[in-house]
């Protein structure tokens, strides 16, 4: 075994890691990860943490999962990866009969790509292609919400709402209409929340209204915009969200990448609401966090409008080299079986509402400005003043600081900026659960005192 001290000197000697000041990387002592067991992390030096945040987000069952493990090694016996482009395989078949069968009414088809981002450029793409098809090539700019995150490719960025990557790359990025969000917090908005769902739709309604005939497709993450800080969205205003596509003859994309599979309490975000998207896009929870895969699903509508004779070029022209791959596929179908096996959206009721009551400890701290949560979706937003509500200077690094301190507690967070995120593995234990929220509402208090 190589020892952590010459890994970590290769590691800054050749790597440039994703969303990371290499600088300050330069002069850190980074965590290197051997393994993980269960809802645990082990690093190099045998030290434990409880990965508070699924591995970024896509962790559903914790770490060498038995059935999973097996499903992959069986599949690895087989084949480990063949093309999609005009061939087909049985992981994929299986997979895509399974996840039409719990996707919302209405989704028939699966688009298989390999990342949440490639999911959005598959449906944005598919949006257009779709009213070109239908002889309304007029229809070709998004609506997009403000503080969206819907991936890092510039299809998807230009379809977030997200200030900062917007502005560095915005020579780059096609046009969309954009549209206020719900931020309750800072919105001071002072009715009811059906009230507040209304006054969020009627902004998106306003820009319909202008210029619906140029319009092809909302985009919306439902429930709660993860990357922007865990903003949650008042009841309903995802059904207003469907209602006024429909109106306005615009398609409804609805990005699943990071509340899909569980993390909202049911199994897509939109059956709190009885949503039917045209589009989902799925990624992270697929693979119950073991391989990159994604899919977007269509409607029979959409995908009927991609039908004819080869002459007419009316095929979708996307696909990547490791579409659905096998192994991956493997893996996700393994996820859905432990699903039903092990009722896991049943007994993450319990855990919701211990992790509830846990929070409602956490909002009591000074430092402590909102608490958001939805299902094990959590974003815990410090300020430096309560009354005020006036952010800490960016420079405090105070949402990494309280990550930092939290590696000492065994626990692994990672901050969306002075947003606090935990985003336990839906196997996590009460006990576990409640053990986060001790550490980290610690280590707020610690930080900010
Ligand atoms: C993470 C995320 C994406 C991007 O997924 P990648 O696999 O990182 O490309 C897209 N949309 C949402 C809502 C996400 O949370």
């Amino acid at each position: 075994m190589t020892s952590t001290k010459q890994l970590r000197k290769w590691d800054k000697k050749y790597i440039w890691h994703p969303f990371t000041q290499m600088k300050e990387w330069q002069a850190s002592e980074p965590v290197i990860v051997a393994r993980g067991e269960g809802n645990y992390l082990i690093d190099t030096e045998g030290k434990k943490y409880l990965d508070g945040v699924s591995s970024l987000w896509c962790n559903v069952h914790g770490h060498q999962v038995p059935e999973v493990d097996a499903a992959v090694r069986r599949q690895l016996s087989r084949i480990a990866h063949s093309t999609f482009l005009g061939l087909s395989h049985e992981p994929a078949i299986e997979l895509s009969k399974k996840i039409i069968e719990i996707a919302p009414k209405g989704l028939t088809r699966v688009f298989y790509s390999d990342s949440g981002s490639a999911s959005v450029e598959v449906a944005l793409k598919m949006a257009y292609q779709y009213w070109r098809q239908k002889g309304a090539p007029k229809k070709k700019i998004f609506l997009r919400l403000k503080n969206a995150y819907h991936g890092d490719t510039l299809g998807s960025v230009s379809v977030g709402g997200i200030e900062l990557f917007h502005e560095i790359f915005s020579p780059l990025l096609f046009k969309a209409y954009q549209a206020q969000a719900p931020y309750a917090y800072r919105d001071a908005f002072s009715g009811s929340e059906i009230k507040y769902a209304k006054f969020c739709a009627d902004k998106v309604e306003h820009i319909l209204m202008r210029h619906h005939d140029k319009i092809c497709a909302i985009i919306a993450e439902p429930l709660i915009q993860g990357a922007a800080g865990m903003l949650t969205q008042p009841k309903g205003y995802l059904t207003h969200l469907r209602r006024l596509a429909t109106k306005y003859k615009a398609l409804l994309i609805v990005d699943e990448v990071a509340t899909g599979f569980g993390r909202t309490g049911k199994m897509f975000a939109c059956e709190h609401e009885r949503v039917a998207p045209d589009l989902l896009c799925i990624a992270k929870g697929i693979t119950a966090g073991y391989l990159p895969l994604s899919a977007t699903l269509a409607t029979e509508e959409i995908y009927s409008a991609f039908l004819g004779e080869f002459r007419e070029m009316k095929a979708f022209f996307h696909g990547h080299t490791y579409s659905a791959n096998p192994l991956a596929c493997a893996a996700a179908i393994a996820n859905l079986k432990i699903f039903k096996k092990r009722k896991v959206l049943q007994t993450l009721q319990k855990k919701i509402k211990i992790l509830n009551d846990e929070l409602k400890k956490i909002k009591q701290l000074k430092a402590v400005g909102d608490v958001r949560q939805v299902g094990l979706m959590v974003g815990i937003e410090l300020v430096a003043e309560q009354k005020t509500k006036k952010p800490y200077p960016p420079g405090d690094r105070i949402g990494m600081r309280v990550a930092l301190l939290a590696r000492r507690y065994g626990v692994m967070i990672r901050p969306l900026g002075d947003v606090v995120v935990l985003m336990p593995p839906l196997s996590i234990t009460e006990k576990e659960l409640r053990f986060l929220c001790w550490a980290v509402g610690n280590c707020i208090l610690r930080t900010t005192r």
